[in-house]
């Protein structure tokens, strides 16, 4: 059986160090918040190359937080994409603004700048491009639109941990930048958990209050917050967690490589594309396929698990038919929720399992 990602392998390869972190904290009696949390804010930062950073408890949250903080909220609208996990969207829904779609490149799946414009109206308060399995979108394209009308950049970073865009950091060039630390995410913690990255003080110093109740000192509520808090054990993971990223980042980029290259010889699928100037971190190697039903059963068959990210877009969800689109308004986005398919990757993966899933997928059932 090859799984399509194996924590457990995680895990084992670094339980000295995570058994260390966590017992500290157990002794430190520290659960919420604290130094651990506090340290983990100013690593991450640095990491992402940003002046602060507000930790939470999921990555929802931070998206949530990071555009309350921006005054988005009833009359306003945000703009992002329909080809997205469904958390990018529940978010704008939570602030009460108005999720507007544009679609996405054909190749890269990320946001189209060149249809941005027409989506902006006098309303929006902010643009949330989404760095799509672990690419980032086109960031310079994007800023120079969102600049032009004076309109704030949230990215959404959840899949895009160390990612980079002509050397800058995702997180580093919008006001603000999302993360999700869910176990399966390229940093993931022991649980739920989250970070909002910004290099804006008073963006910081709002988020830091609005992810606690919404206190200026203990009692003295000064806005309507919400309990959004990290805790203490899930801080200490992944300050330990973050100290491998970019090995883990390095291993699967060549597990990466050698499925693109392999894959070039069977022409029955295509390969993601890396776009010029940008690092793609590989939290999904998804290959589009025309052939999906052949290609689930023939790697089944052998016993090979995969993902589908994301078979329904977004617009076409029944949760968010309230916004009013129907088929055809994204023609990209259903096009890929057709026809892409997750290939097992993860940095404990050998080269061995590589090969393994390339070769089960030219299967003769599958090619016909
Ligand atoms: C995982 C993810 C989220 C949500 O993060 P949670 O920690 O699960 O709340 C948001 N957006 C994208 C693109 C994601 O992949």
């Amino acid at each position: 059986m090859i799984p399509f990602l194996d924590l457990r392998a995680q895990y084992a390869s670094i339980k000295e160090e995570i058994d260390a972190a966590v017992l500290r904290v157990l002794a430190s009696a520290e659960y919420v918040l604290g130094d651990e949390v506090a340290e983990l804010e100013r690593e991450f930062s640095a990491y992402c190359g940003v002046r602060h950073a507000v930790a939470v408890n999921t990555g929802t949250s931070a998206l949530h937080l990071a555009l309350l903080a921006l005054g988005a909220g009833p009359g306003d609208e945000v703009i992002t994409v329909p080809f997205t996990f469904v958390a990018t969207v529940s978010a704008i829904v939570y602030t009460g603004a108005l999720p507007v779609f544009v679609d996405v490149e054909p190749m890269t799946l990320t946001m189209d700048a060149t249809k941005l414009e027409a989506a902006i109206t006098p309303r929006t308060k902010a643009i949330v491009p989404v760095h799509l399995y672990g690419q980032m979108a086109d960031m310079d394209a994007i800023r120079a639109i969102a600049d032009r009308h004076g309109i704030s950049i949230v990215e959404d970073a959840c899949q895009a941990h160390g990612a980079e865009y002509r050397g800058r950091r995702a997180g580093s060039i919008g006001v603000s930048g999302c993360f999700s630390f869910y176990p399966g995410k390229n940093l993931g913690a022991c649980g739920e958990g989250g970070i909002v990255v910004t290099s804006d003080e008073g963006q910081a110093r709002t988020m830091r209050m609005l992810r606690d109740w919404g206190q200026e000192s203990r009692y003295h509520h000064v806005l309507k917050g919400f309990n959004y808090r990290m805790d203490g054990i899930q801080g200490a993971i992944l300050r330990v967690k973050l100290r491998h990223l970019d090995a883990w980042t390095r291993a699967r980029r060549a597990r990466a490589a050698l499925y693109s290259s392999l894959l070039r010889e069977a022409n029955s699928v295509r390969a993601p594309i890396e776009a010029a100037g940008r690092s793609h971190v590989y939290h999904v190697y998804a290959v589009r396929c025309r052939d999906r039903e052949g290609l689930k059963r023939a790697l089944s068959t052998q016993d090979i698990q995969y993902g589908l990210h994301y078979p329904i877009p977004v617009h076409l969800q029944k949760a968010h038919a309230d916004l009013g689109y129907a088929e055809g308004d994204f023609p990209r986005s259903e096009a890929a929720a057709c026809c892409v398919l997750s290939l097992p990757i993860y940095p404990e993966m050998t080269t061995g399992q590589v090969e393994q899933v390339v070769s089960a997928m030219e299967q003769k059932a599958y090619v016909h």
